[in-house]
């Protein structure tokens, strides 16, 4: 019999599908991936490489894996771990999925209007596509479930809120677990036993948020009901007075859809300078743009406020890691978030922090008490890992002598 040991990973979003194939087998599982790849513009038949919607998009996924020699229907799969972005409060933790979870996910629609019908959708084709097969669910919102009560809950009538499900739940928890466990590791901790390792965790990519952990339990997390909240994002504001919405409404006459585009889609980097990538915002500020310069003060002002908030929140910080396009790439968005930060013990070697890199690597000066990492995140290793780990029973105990 062929040993199942590979993870299909599917990250379905509202108009991609993203896939790898991991070999889970190994001293380091996930260092082989036979295959990855992406299928765009869905739900634009019309446009070239276009599919009309999530099961097209998966049937061209099966093509190309079988292409590549992996087709869906081979002995070695273990299962498909999929990313699913809210599991509100009834998902804390990776699930199998069968007809009573795709419900309870259906029922999570309004918290997620965007991001689970996709999610939905990619599981229920994968399901048709190799009923036999396990199916896993791995919710962003899951590493947050352990943040205590005064994090979570907002300060409003708490009747309205219980009644709506309105509180923080916090997402990129795959990638906060990931990096937070990697960071672990990388100075020297057993990630599965970190002790008391306090570190944050700055996920800044286009979409951005920050995550305290406390002896590997996430105990503060910037975005809030919806990945709104928090740090300035590519196209995302962050936080803001939420009377600017009531302002739009009543003066500018905007509708609650063109303010939810306004926050979501025209905001952020891209608000305040018109461009949402950090590479093209460097550009604008070597050739003089004030406005890119702005837009770039605004982003990393976000970034110190919430370093230190976080160090508050923690009482005692180890570590403090930076991953994600924008964290792992620009040694300027680190050196301009903690510049000056030297009374909260954090100093950056300009030096280290100049190399690139894709390994973890710690980028601080000796002589800082708080250790400055970049730690690539790998979302779907960690997804792959889940899946495998829920699949096998409760995972990596090692095989039974003899
Ligand atoms: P992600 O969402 O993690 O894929 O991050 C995407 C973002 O990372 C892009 O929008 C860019 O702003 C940023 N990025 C990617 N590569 C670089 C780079 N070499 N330097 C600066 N920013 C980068």
């Amino acid at each position: 019999m062929t040993a199942q040991t590979r993870v299909l990973v599917l990250n379905s979003g509202s108009s991609s599908l993203k896939y790898q194939l991991i070999d889970m087998t190994g001293p380091t599982p996930g260092a082989d991936r036979p295959a990855r790849g992406i299928v765009e513009r869905i739900g634009e038949p019309q446009a070239r490489g276009g599919v009309p919607d999530h099961a097209a998009a998966l049937r061209t996924v099966g093509e190309e894996l079988a292409a590549a020699g992996h087709g869906l229907d081979s002995p070695d799969l273990l299962a498909i771990g999929h990313r699913a972005v809210h599991g509100g409060t009834r998902f804390t933790e990776p699930v199998l999925v069968d007809d009573g979870v795709l419900a309870e996910m259906e029922k999570l629609v309004p918290l997620a209007p965007l991001h689970n019908p996709a999610n939905i959708a990619g599981i229920r084709v994968a399901r048709e596509l190799r009923p036999d097969l396990p199916q896993v669910a791995v919710f962003d919102t899951a590493f947050h479930a352990t943040l205590p009560e005064h994090a979570w809950r907002y300060a409003l009538d708490t009747a309205t809120a219980d009644a709506h499900a309105i509180r923080r739940y916090g997402f990129h928890g795959t990638s906060h677990a990931y990096v937070s466990r990697a960071t672990a590791r990388l100075l020297g901790r057993d990630p599965a036993d970190p002790g008391d390792f306090h570190v944050i965790v700055l996920h800044l990519g286009n979409g951005a948020s920050v995550s305290a952990v406390a002896g590997g339990r996430c105990v503060e997390t910037s975005m809030g009901m919806t990945p709104l909240e928090g740090l300035v994002m590519g196209t995302r504001s962050g936080d803001l007075d939420p009377a600017v919405v009531f302002h739009l409404a009543r003066e500018a006459g905007m509708d609650t859809d063109a303010i939810d585009t306004l926050l979501n889609k025209r905001s952020g980097l891209v608000g305040l300078c018109g461009d949402n990538d950090m590479r093209e915002i460097g550009r604008r500020i070597a050739e003089g743009d004030e406005r890119a310069a702005l837009a770039f003060d605004v982003y990393v002002h976000r970034i110190r406020k919430y370093v230190g908030a976080y160090t508050a929140v923690l009482g005692r910080v180890d570590a403090l890691a930076f991953t994600a396009g924008v964290g792992e790439n620009s040694a300027a968005v680190r050196e301009a978030s903690l510049r000056g930060l030297g009374g909260l013990g954090i100093e950056l070697d300009s030096v280290r922090n100049a190399v690139r890199g894709s390994a973890p690597r710690v980028v601080s000066a000796p002589s800082s008490r708080v250790a400055v990492a970049v730690v690539p995140t790998d979302e779907e290793l960690e997804i792959a890992t889940q899946t495998r780990d829920l699949v096998r029973g409760g995972g990596s105990a090692p095989p039974p002598p003899g």
